[in-house]
């Protein structure tokens, strides 16, 4: 397969074909003749209407010998037959004024009504300089006196052909420009029905935000019209204020690493709507800002799907948490020789069995706490209240659990104590759970100590320890649900993965953070910010 030029280089060379084309054979350059092989052009024809036979013969033999194809007529009758017959064959016609029957003028006119852009050269005898006049006022292009040499004749016909050649070169321009435009009209309406007809809503905004494309999913899950949002800035739009600020911040972002934002929305008065909103920076070659696209779909039922599985563990949960504390009754029953002696065989066997029940309970728990937390109802209570009081609490409880592991466990009383605006069981839930860690990921003889101050608005509460530490590549996923990282060390240790996302719920529901920084093999230090209570009763 040949390959061609494209675009302008394409039309430009087809243009350039036309031309050769209207060049008699012989002038041709040997290039052109092989470029016109591909696609054999029509030969250029001219018509003769002249009466007089030795005109006919005469004009026919110089322009054929010049390569050009001639064509004759001896009345004007028959001329316009042959151009009516093949009106794209002719490209000049010289024409005799003084014929007897249809005389020159009233062939012209008709000629002029088949095509007005068939050029005639009009022969006009020495007396008849006024028709000739006349003839070109009518439209004739040029005129030649008889009696006249073959280089005038050559002379008059090249001119003429000359136009033509630039008539049809500037019809095939008019012609590949209007099937460009064509092309390109047909090219949008394509991406056009393409982008309505897409489930997914779209939202294309331009570097100064307004909004320069959009289809009908995305007003349907936004909950406005279509035509609200087009044309329109961002903030005129009444758009989730949080998608709003993802869109701006794209658009405003300098950093080349900053390329998508995904998030959950939720859209209408009671959120009953879920969406998933993805949000991307369009940038330049030079990385310039040039708008962004934010896709949006419909997560509502999946959310449903979720929250169905979510109330489906919880029952699960909440039936069997009943029947395993009743088998861990039972267990310390016969523990404490209530029932009678044990052998050490028999102990030892019981106490595994106890020890795997205790797992099983605080999965339960777990468990039940992770439904509360998403069906909202984890976080009720908020209440003034200070961390230094939960944080004792639970460390003089996990004393004994670090003592037997002979591990040092720490909490300096603190010179700072921020009041905060918190729910107590979470925050006991929250140091419990990072506290228990510590302990469990540290080996024996190891230190874990909890500090507690205030920061920029914020009590900061410090749990740090000497343990086995966490690796680089698990410390983004360690607060996922039921991620473990699973390693020599921590096979051993007995976990439900649920731990960290609990705390990170219950931190994110009081409007705080937590983040974590471990070397493995060097301990880790998790830092929470709670934000402090901002009308402090005492
Ligand atoms: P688990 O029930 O497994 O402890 P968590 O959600 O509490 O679940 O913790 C997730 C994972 O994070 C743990 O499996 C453990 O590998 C790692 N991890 C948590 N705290 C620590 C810590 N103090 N030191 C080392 N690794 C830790």
């Amino acid at each position: 397969m040949r390959s061609g030029p494209s675009g302008l280089e394409d039309m430009k060379l087809r243009a350039c074909r036309r031309i050769s084309y209207l060049l008699p054979q012989a002038k041709r350059s040997s290039n052109e003749v092989l470029l016109i092989g591909e696609d054999m052009p029509d030969p250029i024809n001219i018509l003769v209407v002249d009466d007089e036979q030795i005109m006919r013969d005469g004009s026919s033999r110089i322009l054929s010998k010049d390569g050009w194809e001639v064509l004759t007529a001896d009345n004007g009758q028959q001329g316009l037959e042959i151009i009516r017959n093949q009106p794209d064959q002719i490209d000049v016609i010289l024409l005799d004024l003084m014929m007897p029957g249809m005389s020159g003028m009233e062939v012209l006119d008709h000629i002029r009504s088949i095509d007005p852009n068939l050029l005639v050269i009009v022969i006009t005898g020495y007396a008849t300089v006024e028709s000739a006049v006349e003839a070109m006022k009518k439209g004739a292009y040029d005129f030649i006196p008889k009696p006249f040499t073959p280089d005038q004749l050559r002379i008059v016909v090249r001119r003429a052909l000359d136009k033509r050649n630039l008539q049809k070169e500037a019809e095939f321009l008019r012609r590949e420009r209007e099937k460009s435009l064509r092309d390109i009209a047909t090219e949008k309406s394509k991406i056009k029905t393409i982008i309505n007809c897409m489930g997914d809503g779209v939202l294309v905004c331009d570097r100064d935000g307004y909004i320069v494309l959009t289809n009908p999913a995305a007003g349907r899950m936004l909950k406005v019209s279509e035509t609200s949002l087009i044309g329109n800035f961002l903030s005129q739009c009444n758009l989730d204020p949080e998608l709003s600020m993802t869109i701006e911040e794209s658009l405003k972002s300098k950093d080349l690493n900053y390329t998508s934002v995904s998030q959950e929305l939720g859209i209408g008065e009671s959120g009953e709507t879920f969406l998933r909103a993805h949000t991307a920076p369009v940038r330049s070659d030079l990385g310039e800002t040039m708008g962004s696209v934010t896709v949006l779909q419909d997560i509502s039922h999946l959310k449903e799907l979720d929250k169905m599985k979510s109330e489906f563990i919880a029952m699960v949960a909440h039936e069997l948490r009943a029947p395993i504390a009743a088998v861990e009754q039972q267990l310390n029953v016969i523990l404490n020789r209530v029932a009678g002696d044990l052998t050490e065989k028999q102990e030892k066997l019981l106490v595994r069995a106890k020890e795997r029940t205790k797992g099983l309970l605080n999965l339960i728990k777990d468990l039940l706490d992770l439904s509360k937390i998403e069906a909202g109802r984890m976080v009720q209570y908020k209440e003034p209240l200070t961390l230094q009081e939960i944080i004792q609490k639970v460390v003089d409880l996990m004393r004994v659990e670090a003592e037997n592991k002979k591990i040092d466990l720490q909490f300096p009383i603190p010179s700072q104590n921020p009041l905060i605006h918190a729910d107590r069981t979470s925050m006991e839930g929250i140091f419990t759970n990072l506290i228990s860690n510590a302990i469990k990921y540290t080996p024996e003889g190891g230190k874990v100590w909890v500090s507690l101050s205030e920061e920029r608005g914020f009590a900061k509460a410090l749990v740090s320890d000497t343990g086995i530490g966490i690796k680089k590549d698990d410390l983004p996923r360690i607060f996922d649900k039921f991620y473990r990282v699973r390693t020599i060390e921590t096979r051993q240790i007995v976990g439900t993965g649920l731990g960290l996302s609990i705390v990170k719920s219950i931190v994110d529901a009081h409007l705080g953070s937590i983040s974590v920084e471990s070397e493995e093999g060097g301990g880790t230090t998790f830092t929470v910010l709670l934000p402090k209570e901002s009308n402090p009763t005492s």
